[in-house]
């Protein structure tokens, strides 16, 4: 049975490595122009480099994203940009429009090129089509059902495909969507989508400004455009079963909690299965890991047929049971670790530490000792966002674990 390699997002150096740590095959990260997430931190060429080296001494891929379809005034720009990371050795670009491919088979044409989801492939002869245009891989529409995936894996054979398994969705075609740039005047396929889709809306009459009427009751008000995220941890057999040589994690914008708790579950689910399909369960402590992270309600999307209401989340716009408190920096040579507090943690607190393959350890802080820029370190009982503390744990830890707080033990 083929591995499929585990993709995941990597916003910004910080994200890259946790990735890394928990388990990816294969990373993909914008530069700070033509990525389609702006927004997130993303990567300098210096910072690009620097990334590149860090994932490959690791054994995992890394590509560059240029998915965004630039207008005339924007070509010349992308031609400086493609000549600025030429020299640097990412495995592939992930490209959406086909002027931009014209563009990098200009200034590096040896490079391996990944057709994004922005292209919407939805059959095989675009498959087809794409493959004959030199494209490696597709990312395959999210608007496909299994069936069709499968039928175009099989049909295309040499042409390598990926999907989404986990992640936001659109609730427009592909992310083909004009709803950021009608309210905010910030294109979405130029990378600068404000996600008005998962605001709160009410509806108005004419005569009545502001009056607003909910369109169903509700107190959080009506979420008409809001879509639920994907997760289809429960149907990796049928993923792998299908030919698809890359599963795919959406979210470069969320933050490292996101990205380290959804790929400990795929890893270790993937793995399972590879290891023993005939025994394979989705585990319920998977799914109750997800349900952890802020989400907005799970769906299957259109992996079975049209999502129709399963796909539309009408309650709330975000659901999560835990707060990300922390990341350690460093196990230092007796076993203390320095820890980057991101959130207010007190004595008394109950943390619960997470690593790669699931594990798992739960302690309540004691005294510990916060770690100042400079001089020595201070007894404390209370670390604020942004300082770093000293702590001993009886259990083992590594660099790159979180730290997490169930919402309930702390104010
Ligand atoms: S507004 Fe929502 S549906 Fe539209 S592109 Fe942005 S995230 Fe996608």
């Amino acid at each position: 049975m083929h591995k499929p390699e585990l993709l995941a997002p990597a916003g910004n150096m910080e994200k890259l490595k946790i990735a890394v740590h928990y388990g990816a095959d294969a990373v993909y990260l914008g530069g700070q122009a033509f990525g389609l997430r702006n927004m997130a931190d993303n990567f300098s060429v210096a910072e690009m480099g620097a990334a590149l080296d860090f994932c490959h001494s690791k054994g995992v891929k890394a590509y560059l994203t240029i998915n965004s379809y630039p207008r005339n005034e924007a070509l010349v720009e992308l031609e400086q940009y493609l000549a600025q990371v030429a020299p640097l050795p990412f495995d592939a670009y992930i490209v959406a429009d086909p002027g931009v491919i014209d563009a990098v088979r200009q200034v590096s044409p040896e490079r391996e090129l990944h057709l994004s989801t922005q292209a919407n492939t939805i059959n095989w002869r675009s498959a087809r089509f794409w493959q004959q245009q030199g494209v490696r891989r597709i990312n395959l529409a999210r608007e496909m059902t299994l069936n069709n995936i499968t039928e175009t894996v099989k049909a295309v054979p040499g042409m390598e495909f990926e999907a989404f398994m986990h992640g936001a969705l659109c609730i427009s075609y592909s992310g083909r969507c004009l709803i950021s740039s009608m309210l905010t005047g910030r294109d979405a396929n130029q990378g600068e989508c404000t996600h008005p889709c998962r605001w709160s809306y009410h509806l108005v009459e004419e005569s009545r400004p502001g009056e607003y009427f909910p369109v169903v009751e509700d107190e959080n008000g009506t979420f008409i455009f809001n879509s639920r995220d994907l997760c289809l941890l429960e149907h990796i057999p049928a993923l792998i079963g299908s030919g698809l040589h890359a599963l795919k994690i959406e979210g470069r914008m969320k933050g490292i909690n996101y990205v380290a708790s959804v790929l400990r579950v795929y890893r270790r689910a993937i793995d399972e299965y590879l290891d023993n399909p005939a025994a394979w369960v989705c585990r319920p402590e998977w799914l109750e890991e997800l349900a952890k992270l802020s989400h907005r309600g799970y769906t299957t999307g259109f992996l079975f047929g049209q999502p129709l209401d399963v796909g539309q989340e009408y309650q709330s716009a975000y659901i999560r049971s835990h707060d990300f408190v922390g990341v350690v920096d460093e196990v230092q040579g007796d076993g203390t670790l320095i820890i980057s507090v991101r959130n207010r943690i007190k004595t008394g607190d109950v943390i619960e530490f997470i690593g790669p393959g699931m594990r798992s350890d739960t302690l309540t802080l004691g005294l510990f000792s916060s770690l100042p820029e400079r001089g020595q370190p201070v007894p404390a009982e209370i670390a604020q966002p942004n300082s770093r503390i000293l702590l001993s744990v009886p259990f083992d830890v590594e660099a790159g674990d979180l730290l997490r707080r169930e919402k309930t033990t702390s104010p």
